[in-house]
This record gives C-alpha cells, structure tokens and sequence, in this order.
C-alpha cells in the first residue's frame, strides 16, 4: 500500500500566481509529511530590473513633488504633527528633524527601561534568559545576592549598547518578570563616544517609571488599565 496521497485539492491558480507552494502528495500515515514544489522567481523578478526601476519611479516623483509642487498646508502639516511655525515652512515633503518629528507607531519599540517595584527595587532578578536570547549580543549583566525577601538575584550591573542592539524586542519577549520593556517611545540618541551610548542600571531604571502603555494592560486595550489591577502591579 502506498504511504502517500496524491492531494487533488491544491490551488493551481494561486501557485500559478505565485500564492505559494503547491501540494503535491501527502503522506497517510504522517499528513503533516508532504512533498511541495516551491515557486521560483521567475527571470524578471530573479533580475531585480522591475523592482529597481520601481525604486527610481518613487525617487523620482519625490524629487519631482520637492522641486516643483508648492507650499504643503499649515493644516497638513498640523496634521502630521510638525510645527506651523513660519520659520519651518518650506516646499519640500522632507521633515526637518530634529525640529519636526514623525508620529512613532503604537508598537514602536524604543529605548528599554527596567521596571521597578512597589518598594523602587529593580523586577529583574539576574535570571540572564535577556542576554541569552540577544542576537546583538548587546546585553551585559553581573548578578549579586539580593537582599529582597523571596528574590535570590538582581543585577549589580545591567548595561546595553545601543550601537550594537537592532531593537528586535527579543530581550522583552524572553523575560519572565516582565522586567525590561522598550515601551517608553525614544529612540537612541546620537552620541560622539562609544561609552555614551550604553545604557546604564541607573539610567534604565530611571526610565523605569515611564512608559506609553499602562502597566498590567491587557488585550487590544494594552494602552488601559485591566479591571481591578493596581496601575504598577506589573505581571501579577
Ligand atoms: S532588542 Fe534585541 S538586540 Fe536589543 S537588547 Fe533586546 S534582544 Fe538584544
Ligand atoms: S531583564 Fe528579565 S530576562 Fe533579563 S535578566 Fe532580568 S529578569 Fe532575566
């Protein structure tokens, strides 16, 4: 008895269209087993020539809009949250930061901050799982005894380069204390020394307290308080 099926319930028009992979049998005893064929690009997209001259099309018409189109609106630039004043006020779609600032999404993930407890003592307990998860390989910890009841650790030193970090959030994901969160809607600032750039116990913990979400939100609503939580009564 063959151990495959041969599924007849593939999609030819999406794997034409290149929707993904096509199915081409499945194993009976193990259905999760299947033998695919996997699109391949094809010569024009395999040649980057249709996605660069996209590329130069939006340059272009950037440039376009900059040298030719007039003055944006005060209510447009109002809107996008840059300054009226008149002394910006220029012709071109460019902001010119740092006077005038994008709006950063919801889930923008800026610097970190270490969250504190009720009593101000740091969450983190040295656990090292942040550091482990790093790809950056950004995070340094030095653990000590901790004087809190029912706590071993903490760390005596906790530092990130920012240089190094590419912001991917792992650390956040990885922590079981919800101790560091990269929710407090900065972004690193330039520096002119290396050292300037690593973010301190001290400084992080300073951050500690700021934040665009509510602590202990819950949901889509992660902006809000859950029922009956005290606003700092983190992960409990
Ligand atoms: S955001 Fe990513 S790269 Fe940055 S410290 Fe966390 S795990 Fe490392
Ligand atoms: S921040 Fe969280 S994951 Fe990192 S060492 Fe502290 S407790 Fe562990």
């Amino acid at each position: 008895m063959s151990n495959v099926d041969h599924d007849d319930n593939h999609d030819d028009a999406a794997f034409a269209a290149g929707g993904g992979p096509r199915v081409l049998s499945v194993s009976v005893a193990s259905p999760r087993v299947r033998t695919i064929q996997v699109v391949r690009p094809g010569p024009a997209d395999a040649s980057y020539l249709n996605a660069t001259s996209k590329g130069l099309a939006v340059t272009l018409k950037h440039f376009a809009r900059n040298f030719f189109l007039p003055l944006r609106s005060k209510e447009s630039r109002a809107k996008a949250g840059a300054p009226v004043d008149e002394k910006w006020k220029n012709e071109i779609e460019t902001v010119q930061y740092p006077e005038e600032k994008v709006t950063y999404p919801e889930r923008f993930r800026g610097l970190h901050r270490l969250t504190l407890r009720d009593d101000g003592a740091v969450r983190c307990v040295a656990c090292m799982c942040c550091p482990t998860v790093c790809p950056a390989h950004c995070i340094t910890i030095v653990p000590e005894e901790s004087d809190s009841k029912g706590v071993e650790k903490r760390p005596a030193i906790f530092e990130i380069d920012e240089l190094r970090c590419i912001a991917c959030g792992l650390c956040v994901e990885a922590c079981p204390c919800d101790a560091i969160r990269m929710d407090t809607g900065e972004h690193a600032k330039p520096v002119e020394d290396r050292s300037d750039a690593i973010e301190t116990l001290q400084t992080m913990m300073a951050r500690g307290v700021k934040s665009i979400a509510k602590q202990g939100g819950a949901g889509p609503t992660w902006r809000e308080t859950a029922p009956g939580k005290h606003p700092h009564d983190f992960n409990r």
